[in-house]
């Protein structure tokens, strides 16, 4: 581990001007931490922000929901308002990491964590993310669990977070805080694809804090769930995933929310299978016909030509669970 300093700061706007400055904010630590050990991280202050009043889980009056960045990704696993209002929340959260880890790690942190690609990690591998121009190793390596949507020349990578995966589906927004203010980003724009800059991921500028991840309010009732593939039933990220949410009323579904994990270079939405849900009647040959639509534009690698398959039954199977049997 290379040398470093270390501040901890009480207030954001502490935080904000050390992070302007240059610092990393540090939270749980369950990825930076990890990554400075391995030194693909190498930061020159690390800024504490553990101790920050970011740590609410607020129900708005139309009935979404705030949930404070600092808050563990266990403690919004189990929040009855996370549960009674988004169950795919909490099952793709209880369904990452391991239990001691979701008992460290935040929600800010859990949307900001970096890949898993070994290569990555690997700081004698070519890799464009660590070493901007070095080249792309997963390339034409072992590409097994990369991604099949959303990829470049440049970068293959996945995005490793479950959480991300129904905050995409439930079109969720980050509040940042900034040396400039305060804004909104949609979490479609949150996350970078990697096109020509995969050492770019997401879109916060120099200085600026994660401070809610707020779920806009959805028509009720509303069914929903996380479904995660992988090669081992626990402490393991995704070969593929799938979030959905859905509201059915009269018989018909009136909104359809999807969106796909373990499958993209950032979490990724099906607009296409949800145009095929919207104005029809639950039956198994509609969730059959709508998963064909969630592998459009994929373009496989060597070693995961079997992610297309696998997508498109983890995206019916997950209707199917939510949508009900006809
Ligand atoms: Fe690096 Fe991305 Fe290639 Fe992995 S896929 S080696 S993270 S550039």
């Amino acid at each position: 581990m290379h040398p470093f300093a270390y501040t901890r700061v009480s207030d954001t706007r502490e935080a904000l001007k050390a992070g302007s400055a240059g610092g990393r904010y540090l939270a749980g630590g369950t990825t930076l931490v990890d990554l400075m050990r391995e030194t693909v991280e190498r930061p020159g202050t690390l800024v504490d922000i553990s101790g920050l009043p970011l740590r609410d889980i607020l129900v708005t009056k139309e009935g979404g929901l705030r949930i404070g960045a600092l808050v563990r990704m266990s403690e919004a696993a189990a929040h009855p308002a996370v549960r009674a209002a988004y169950p795919v929340v909490s099952r793709a959260l209880e369904l990452s990491a391991s239990a001691q880890l979701r008992n460290m790690a935040t929600i800010g942190g859990n949307i900001m964590q970096r890949t898993r690609c070994t290569y990555f990690r690997d700081v004698t591998a070519d890799c464009n993310k660590r070493e901007p121009g070095s080249g792309c190793a997963a390339l034409h390596g072992v590409n097994r669990s990369h991604a099949i949507l959303g990829t470049s020349g440049h970068c293959v990578a996945t995005h490793p977070s479950d959480v991300a995966v129904a905050f995409a589906a439930l079109e969720a927004r980050v509040r940042l805080l900034g040396p400039d203010g305060e804004r909104v980003v949609p979490f479609a724009d949150f996350l970078l694809r990697p096109g020509s800059t995969p050492q770019r991921e997401q879109a916060v500028r120099k200085g600026e804090l994660i401070t809610t991840i707020e779920i806009p309010a959805l028509p009720r009732p509303l069914e929903s769930g996380y479904l995660k593939v992988r090669d081992r039933q626990s402490y393991e990220f995704a070969l593929t995933s799938a979030a959905v949410a859905l509201h059915i009323r009269g018989g018909v579904i009136r909104e359809a929310k999807v969106a796909a994990g373990g499958v993209g270079t950032v979490p990724w939405k099906l607009p296409a299978v949800e145009r095929h849900l919207i104005g029809e009647r639950p039956s198994d040959a509609l969730w059959a016909a709508a998963a064909e639509k969630a592998t459009e534009g994929a373009r496989p690698l060597r070693h995961n030509r079997f992610k297309v398959a696998l997508l498109k039954r983890t995206v019916e199977r997950q209707l199917r669970i939510v949508g009900g049997t006809k």
